[in-house]
């Protein structure tokens, strides 16, 4: 069973509440920011996600696990879907869901691929795609907390259209003290970037990411090949695998 893990409510039992879309934000041309009101939600820490549950007329029923893309921030809980064509929930949620409409989250869920702004520890941030947006609520909570811990985020994705939250990014990394933001292009590249389209390298990680030494806190999160991969350059650069947190969004039993 899932478990709960926000400040004095480890292992509390999770039910599902009522959310109703208040406001959609458009992400890229296949993902969107979905902002929900769930108005007995019990809080939750950046990192951990929901579980999204949709029911039809026919009573048939499905569910998929999304990440929180913001700090806690009262009854609202915001989620940036990605659209994946032949799937069966993120096209609803990109392209059906309209403010007003009702859906079932469970949550908070995880309790290990979470920051606390306490934490003055050095953080590594390395994201594939969608797997930006656990690691965004850390960037927001930072900042929020007015937290001093040095981070730093590599984001692989296939083009420069496919950025989740670029304009946002490009302001923290002006404007938010200690915060680098790097990115890989996998696809395609900007016009005039020093590098050509490639998959994130052990030169990408030595190079964007933290010492070691350092002893930072390490986040990995996309798809699961993406996962491991980066989380084996980690550790083959000498971070202690105990300090190295992952999520993988792949597909349900991946
Ligand atoms: C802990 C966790 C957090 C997640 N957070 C997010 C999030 O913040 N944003 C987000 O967009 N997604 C997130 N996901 C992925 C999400 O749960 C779904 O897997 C995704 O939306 C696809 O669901 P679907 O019903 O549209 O596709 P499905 O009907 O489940 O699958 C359709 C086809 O797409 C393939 N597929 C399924 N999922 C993916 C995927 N993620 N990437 C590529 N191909 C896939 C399947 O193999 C299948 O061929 C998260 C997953 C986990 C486990």
């Amino acid at each position: 069973m899932a478990r709960a893990a926000v400040s004095g409510g480890l292992n509390r039992r999770l039910t599902w509440h009522a959310a109703r879309l208040a406001e959609v934000v458009e992400e890229t041309p296949s993902a969107r920011t979905l902002v929900f009101d769930v108005p007995d939600w019990p809080g939750h820490l950046p990192g951990q996600h929901v579980d999204v549950r949709l029911t039809a007329e026919d009573g048939y029923s499905t569910q998929r696990s999304y990440s929180i893309a913001t700090p806690a921030d009262g009854t609202r809980v915001a989620l940036t879907v990605q659209r994946v064509d032949d799937g069966e929930v993120s096209p609803y949620l990109t392209e059906t869901l309209v403010p007003g409409d009702v859906i079932e989250l469970r949550g908070p869920v995880g309790g290990w691929f979470v920051w606390r702004a306490a934490d003055p520890a050095p953080v590594l941030l390395i994201a594939g795609g969608s797997g930006i947006v656990p690691l965004m609520a850390m960037i927001r909570a930072r900042r929020e907390a007015g937290s001093r811990a040095l981070f730093r985020l590599i984001y692989s994705v296939r083009t420069p259209e496919d950025r989740f939250y670029a304009d946002e990014l490009r302001t923290r990394a002006r404007d938010d003290m200690g915060l680098d933001v790097g990115y890989v292009y996998t696809r395609q590249a900007p016009e005039g970037w020093p590098a050509a389209p490639r998959r994130l390298s052990v030169a990408d990680v030595n190079n964007g990411g933290w010492p070691p030494d350092f002893q930072p806190s390490c986040f990995v999160c996309g798809p699961t090949a993406f996962v491991e991969t980066v989380a084996d350059i980690l550790v083959a650069l000498g971070h202690d695998p105990r300090r190295v947190k992952t999520e993988r969004f792949g597909p349900t039993g991946s």
